[in-house]
């Protein structure tokens, strides 16, 4: 990364000139924000290796990243998705997604349906489409793809669940301009390296006027800032990018994505899978075997609904007209 020339000869201009003045010596510090490109950014803490930062003016809660892509990508294998079956140490991602899947496709349900109050039907590319259980849900009102940077998720999708996933880079699908009516992103933008770089493929593959659904945390809400290093959305190198509502208003906007409102996310957790989950975000083998043995309970078994406060659906669309069906020449 390059220096801050302007925070480096006017230091009083920021809020923490020190700062600016060590990340000259130290290439690799975060300089600036990934998605405002403000120069108002502080580290805030360590958590493992990793050193994560603050943007100020835009809230977002970035991490300084020293890693290669293709280490990042390493990490979506079986055992992120099935930590549970993983026998080595520092086990992250989910318990067990297979074993999730009747709350999730509850949850896929409630997001269904936030869809369809701005799309019907029609062409649908799910991006992050783990094993396909939002694609079969959906399969009913859409003609849905996915992509995964996964092979692993990709292969049982089409394997297991018999759904048309393709293990493709977010930033470079190879998938045709002007093409979806519908595009979602659920809890995938936290985990990109480029997140402006993926809006920006997510727009050319949208037909003009189709819209787009991102959900993630939103790092700006009082909860996170509450619990700082210790919020249970901390996974680097699995979560790179902590979005906040201003952070994804600017990311819209750079991405020529018109933003139109932000809702809630309904969801539903059993008991047993809110244990695990905590299990795996805090490294903890004892609330992972309490939630595991829970699953055999009715209380573990136990489904409720949760819209959580510091989560939310970012809902947008592509500039321009949808055109729908055939357009009629004999009109004057
Ligand atoms: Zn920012």
């Amino acid at each position: 990364m390059t220096a801050n020339w302007h925070a480096i000869l006017w230091p009083n201009k920021s809020t923490n000139s020190h700062y600016y003045l060590t990340s000259f010596f130290d290439e690799f510090l975060v300089n600036n924000c990934l998605i405002c490109n403000s120069v108002e950014v502080n580290q805030v803490f360590r958590k493992a290796e990793f050193t994560y930062f603050r943007c100020h003016s835009c809230g977002m809660l970035l991490v300084d990243l020293q890693l290669a892509p293709a280490e990042v990508f390493s990490h979506y294998s079986k055992a992120y998705y099935e930590a549970e079956a993983s026998r080595t140490d520092g086990r992250r991602g989910y318990p067990s997604y297979r074993n999730a899947r009747d709350t999730l496709e509850a949850s896929f349900v409630e997001k269904l349906a936030v869809v369809r109050r701005h799309v019907p039907s029609g062409r649908l590319l799910d991006a992050g489409a783990a094993y396909g259980l939002f694609l079969s849900t959906a399969a009913s009102h859409f003609e849905g793809i996915g992509i995964d940077v996964s092979e692993y998720a990709a292969s049982v999708a089409r394997d297991e669940f018999g759904m048309n996933v393709q293990a493709r880079d977010i930033e470079r699908t190879g998938l045709p301009d002007d093409h979806f009516d519908a595009i979602v992103l659920w809890d995938i933008i936290e985990h990109l390296i480029h997140p402006i770089d993926a809006l920006r493929e997510m727009h050319r593959v949208l037909k003009p006027g189709g819209w787009i659904f991102i959900s993630t945390d939103d790092a700006a809400h009082w909860l996170p800032r509450l619990l700082g290093s210790q919020w249970w959305a901390l996974a680097a190198p699995l979560h790179l990018c902590h979005f906040s509502k201003r952070g994804m208003t600017v990311a819209f906007q750079r991405a020529r994505l018109e933003l139109k409102e932000f809702a809630k996310d309904p969801r539903r957790y059993s008991v047993s899978d809110i244990i695990k989950h905590f299990g795996v975000s805090y490294q903890s083998s004892f609330l992972a075997n309490i939630g595991t043995s829970m699953e055999q309970n009715a209380l573990g078994r136990w489904v409720f609904h949760v819209t959580r406060p510091e989560q939310f659906i970012a809902i947008g669309r592509k500039p321009g007209e949808l055109i729908e069906g055939p357009v009629d020449h004999s009109r004057p």
